[in-house]
């Protein structure tokens, strides 16, 4: 008998997430915690839970201050070793909660600077909290792997710098790179060096495109830098035409990037609160789900947007409803876009994955 979708049972799936940022899944209580072993007065709450809900109001205002304000917060507190690998741990703990089996996880080391730690002690920092995780997990019964993302923000010039020392830890779990920012004024053409070493050192990358910024971005992310995924890329729906009769056509990019299978890291909870879309059931994910893009479904900020991957399965589930079979989908599409290795992204899917939702099916 199969069982019945819902908040309860989807995170008896296993999952698939590979856009989610460390500096946007804290838990209130430990940036509370941190905030006063660091001696950083300037919470605007010591409550966990009012401290939560000023966070989700923030990210919901509309105003790009305050939502860029949330961050403020979280970094300022994840300044020293034994801040990143807590928050590292209690990351793989929430995720492999969750049912989360795989998640590609990142940040930006650059950010991470201002009490002295280099960026190599930074990386270890966070693998050694990954570690952590993974071994927290399995003492409870959870099978989840983390693998790392090291981001370079767009406004910094970092990016050269960045790819180093992402390719550096390549043989630990570091298993990709991404470039972050704000889009407006920033094209990824201006990180080109870092994009071209890549390349050359056969690593992977994904880049923010196609957020709030529209088609240029997601042209140059593919065409110029090479990305192999693009984080967002809600945007490509602009190349899409859809007629009242339900005709659809696709535009050279639009099906360039179908054709192509690139994945697309589709954050729909974060993009309501940054406005890329007016709401889920408007949200292009339905339609690109439905024309067979590589869809995959992810959280961005599970602090800001107060979601899970199993809060945003099933919003999906609700909106469009996806059952066990379509979660099954977004979950091996994300699991094929991984940046682990072939063989190993095989295993997941066998071994994990089907057999999962095999049971839930019935
Ligand atoms: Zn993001």
């Amino acid at each position: 008998m199969s069982t019945p979708v819902s908040l309860d049972t989807i995170p008896l799936a296993p999952k698939v997430l590979l856009h989610d940022h460390l500096d946007g899944g804290l838990r209130p209580q430990t940036v509370i915690d941190l905030a006063r072993a660091a001696g950083y007065d300037q919470l605007p709450s010591e409550r966990a839970d009012e401290l939560g809900e000023w966070f989700i109001a923030s990210a919901d205002s509309g105003s790009l201050e305050r939502y860029l304000e949330t961050f403020s917060h979280t970094v300022a507190v994840m300044q020293t070793h034994e801040a990143l690998v807590r928050v590292a741990a209690e990351c793989v703990e929430d995720l492999a909660a969750d049912g989360v089996v795989y998640a590609e996880v990142r940040y930006a080391p650059e950010l991470f600077q201002e009490r002295g730690l280099t960026l190599d002690e930074i990386v270890c920092a966070v693998q050694d909290g990954f570690r952590e995780g993974e071994r927290r997990a399995a003492e409870v019964g959870k099978s989840i792997r983390i693998g790392t993302l090291l981001c370079a923000m767009r406004q910094n010039a970092r990016s050269a710098e960045i790819a180093e020392l992402a390719v550096r830890y390549r043989d630990v779990e570091v298993v990709g790179f991404d470039i972050a920012g704000p889009e407006a004024g920033f094209p990824p053409t201006r990180n080109l060096d870092a994009f071209e070493y890549l390349r050359q050192q056969n690593a992977h990358f994904t880049v923010h495109a196609g957020e709030a910024f529209g088609l240029p971005s997601i042209w140059e992310a593919l065409q110029h830098c090479g990305t192999e995924r693009l984080g967002h890329g809600v945007r490509i729906v602009d190349d899409i035409k859809v007629d009242d009769n339900g005709g659809v056509q696709l535009g050279r990019l639009a099906s360039y990037v179908r054709d192509r299978r690139i994945p697309l890291e589709m954050c729909p909870s974060s993009n309501l609160q940054t406005g890329a879309a007016p709401s889920i059931a408007e949200h292009p994910v339905g339609l690109l789900a439905d024309l067979r893009f590589r869809v995959t479904v992810n959280t961005d900020n599970r602090l800001m947007s107060h979601c899970s991957l199993s809060s945003e399965f099933a919003v999906l589930h609700e909106t469009f409803g996806y059952g066990w079979t379509d979660l099954q989908w977004f979950t091996v599409n994300a699991m094929k876009s991984s940046f682990l290795g072939f063989d190993e992204r095989l295993e997941i899917i066998n071994n994990l994955i089907k057999p999962g939702y095999a049971s839930l099916i019935g």
